[in-house]
């Protein structure tokens, strides 16, 4: 399958609701959340959308990819650091 740029501009509009935000989002802003790179939930939340899978492929380096979905899962200390550091964040700057 193969991508122009009609195609890619028409998937770039398209909106749906963000597990993570609780809001609309367009397929742009899932392509790019991870700063260059595409949210790592990407497939997971267009692939009942449009051929996301395929169109990253197609459109991803193979490091780009790796990075983006290949990453070594986190360790649990790692896990409980950053949600410390965010608790530590919210007490900072309280509403
Ligand atoms: S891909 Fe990421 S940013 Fe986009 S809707 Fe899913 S969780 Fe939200």
């Amino acid at each position: 399958m193969s991508f122009g740029c009609n195609e890619m501009e028409k998937y770039d509009r398209l909106e749906i609701r963000c597990p993570r935000l609780g809001g609309e989002v367009t397929f742009a802003y899932c392509k790019q959340e991870s700063g260059n790179l595409p949210c790592p939930r990407i497939i997971t939340c267009w692939r009942a959308y449009i051929p996301v899978e395929a169109y990253l492929k197609e459109t991803l380096t193979q490091e780009e990819w790796n990075r983006c979905f290949n990453r070594p899962p986190k360790g649990k200390v790692d896990t409980i650091f950053e949600l410390v550091e965010a608790a530590k964040k919210r007490k900072a700057s309280p509403p």
